[in-house]
C-alpha cells in the first residue's frame, strides 16, 4: 500500500460540489477583490481564532511582514524568533530591516523555550515572534508575561496551528498582531496562496486593512506606502466552506496522532511528539526524531511511504543568512533537530490501517 505524505482526497472529495458552487457564486458576482466573501470569511475566521479582528491577505509571509510594519518595527530593532522555524518567520523580520535574534526551542516540544527568551533581550529588542511549530501551541502565558515585563510586542506565527490552544486561549488571539497562512497544505488550506492577520486592536486592524490595499482606505487616496496583498474573493469563498470542516479535520489529525503514538511506542531510537501541559496540538505535522533519520527515510521511500523533513537546514545556516555570520554549532538544538527530524504522513482521513503500515515499516528498520 502506497501512503503519500499528504493526500487531499478525503478532505476535498466530499465537499467538491459545495466548493465549486461557492466559486461559481464569485464567478457570477463579477466582483473579485475585497468583496462580501472576504468580509464574511474574515468575520468567521476571526471568531474561530477568538480575535476581534481578522484581515485577509495574500499569504502567510505577507501577514507576518505587514504585522511588523503596522507595529512600527524597523531598522535597528531586534525581534526574537525561534532558531528552528520555517524561514518565513525570519524573512518577515528581515523585510522590515530589523534583525532576527534566534532563541533555542525546548528540545521536547520543539517550541521556543520561554526560559531562554530573557537572556536574548537587549535594549534594541522590540518584539517576540513565537511560532506554534508543527501545530502545538507555544507556552503563551509565560511568553506574554515576559513581553509585558519587558514592554515588548508579540507577533504569533500561527501558520501551523489554527485552532490549537494554550491554557484555554486560542492561537492567534494572544499577540498584538498574529499571522496565519492558508497555503494549501496547512490545516486550513486555500486553493492557492492566502493568509490572514488576527488582532484584538481596532486601530491596528484598520492600519493593516490600509496597508494590504495600497495604503488606501478611499480608492485613489493613499495615506501610506502600502502593498498589494489582498485575500481574493475566490479563495475566501473556498476557505469559508473549508473552515466549517476544520474542527472535524483537526479531530481526525489528533486521532491519527494517537494511533501513531500507540503503534510507535517503545522504540529505543525513536522520539515521538510531546505535548506540553496546558497546550493542545492540532498536528499540522507528526514529527518523529531518530539518529538514523536518513536511513529511515530511505527505507520508507522503498516501502511507498512519503515523508518530508521540517526543516533540513535551520535559518541561521541558510545561505540567505550567511551575512549574519552565525557559525555552525551556535544553535545546537535547532541543528540537532534539523539532523534528526522526520515528518510522517499526516492528513485527515488517514486510517488506522495506513498508520499500521507506516509503523510496521519503521519497526522493520529501527
Ligand atoms: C507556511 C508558513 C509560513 C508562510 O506562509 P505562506 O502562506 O507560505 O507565505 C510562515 N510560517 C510558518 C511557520 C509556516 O509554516
Amino acid at each position: 500500500m502506497k501512503i503519500p505524505f499528504l493526500s487531499f482526497t478525503p478532505q476535498h472529495a466530499p465537499i467538491r460540489e459545495e466548493v465549486l458552487a461557492a466559486i461559481a457564486t464569485v464567478y457570477d458576482s463579477q466582483w473579485y477583490v475585497l468583496g462580501q466573501h472576504v468580509r464574511d470569511f474574515e468575520a468567521a475566521y476571526g471568531a474561530f481564532s477568538g480575535a476581534r479582528y481578522c484581515i485577509g491577505v495574500a499569504n502567510g509571509l505577507d501577514a507576518l511582514h505587514m504585522s511588523l510594519v503596522a507595529l512600527g518595527i524597523g531598522p535597528g530593532d531586534e525581534v526574537i524568533v525561534p532558531s528552528n522555524t520555517y524561514i518565513a518567520t525570519w524573512l518577515a523580520v528581515s523585510y522590515v530591516g530589523a534583525t532576527p535574534v534566534p532563541v533555542e526551542p525546548d528540545p521536547t516540544t520543539y517550541n521556543i523555550d520561554p526560559r531562554r527568551i530573557e537572556a536574548a533581550i537587549t535594549a534594541r529588542t522590540r518584539a517576540i515572534m513565537p511560532v506554534h511549530l508543527y501545530g502545538q501551541a507555544c507556552e503563551m502565558t509565560q511568553i506574554m508575561e515576559i513581553a509585558r515585563r519587558h514592554n515588548l510586542l508579540v507577533i504569533e506565527d500561527n501558520a501551523q496551528a489554527q485552532g490549537a490552544t494554550a491554557h484555554g486561549g486560542l492561537t492567534g488571539s494572544f499577540g498584538h498582531a498574529n499571522g496565519t497562512s492558508f497555503y494549501p497544505g496547512k490545516n486550513l488550506g486555500a486553493l492557492g496562496d492566502a493568509g490572514a492577520i488576527t488582532t484584538n486592536d481596532e486601530a491596528l486592524a484598520q492600519k493593516i486593512q490600509t496597508l494590504r490595499n495600497y495604503g488606501s482606505q478611499q480608492k485613489y487616496y493613499n495615506e501610506v506606502i502600502g502593498y498589494n496583498s489582498r485575500l481574493d474573493e475566490l479563495q475566501a469563498a473556498a476557505l469559508m466552506v473549508k473552515l466549517k470542516h476544520l474542527p472535524e479535520w483537526t479531530r481526525q489529525r489528533q486521532q491519527v496522532a494517537r494511533w501513531y503514538d500507540e503503534q510507535l511506542g517503545g522504540i529505543d531510537d525513536l522520539q515521538l511528539p510531546v505535548t506540553a501541559q496546558g497546550s493542545t496540538h492540532v498536528f499540522h505535522l507528526y514529527v518523529v526524531r531518530t539518529s538514523r533519520r536518513d536511513a529511515l527515510q530511505q527505507h520508507l521511500i522503498t516501502s511507498g511511504v512519503g515523508t518530508l523533513i521540517h526543516y533540513p537546514v535551520p535559518p541561521h545556516l541558510q545561505q540567505a543568512y550567511a551575512h549574519m555570520g552565525i557559525a555552525k554549532g551556535t544553535y545546537p538544538i535547532a541543528e540537532e533537530l534539523a539532523d534528526t527530524s522526520l515528518s510522517l504522513p499526516m492528513w485527515p482521513g488517514m486510517t488506522e490501517e495506513h498508520v499500521a503500515t507506516v509503523a510496521a515499516s519503521i519497526r522493520s528498520v529501527l
